[in-house]
């Protein structure tokens, strides 16, 4: 089994989550971060990005300079 059919398993193991920092800022008392962030995340044609709906603003992308991941090819 290679790496992209291992990474289709149907769990997260994600061990550092992207947020926003402005909806980390003003996350409501006694609320989780997944409840309240509004993040879009998407290829784009230099990489990887995530987006924060809420503030409208870039969150992180990831400029892939070139190379592509053979998930999306
Ligand atoms: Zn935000």
């Amino acid at each position: 089994m290679n790496n992209v059919v291992q990474l289709r398993i149907n769990r997260s193991e994600i061990e550092m989550f992207f947020h926003c920092k402005d909806c980390l800022d003003e996350l409501p008392a006694g609320m989780a971060p997944r409840e309240y962030i509004d993040l879009e995340c998407g290829w784009t044609t230099k990489g990887f990005q995530v987006w924060c709906v809420r503030h409208n603003k870039n969150v992180i992308h990831m400029d892939f300079e070139g190379h592509k991941h053979p998930v999306v090819e």
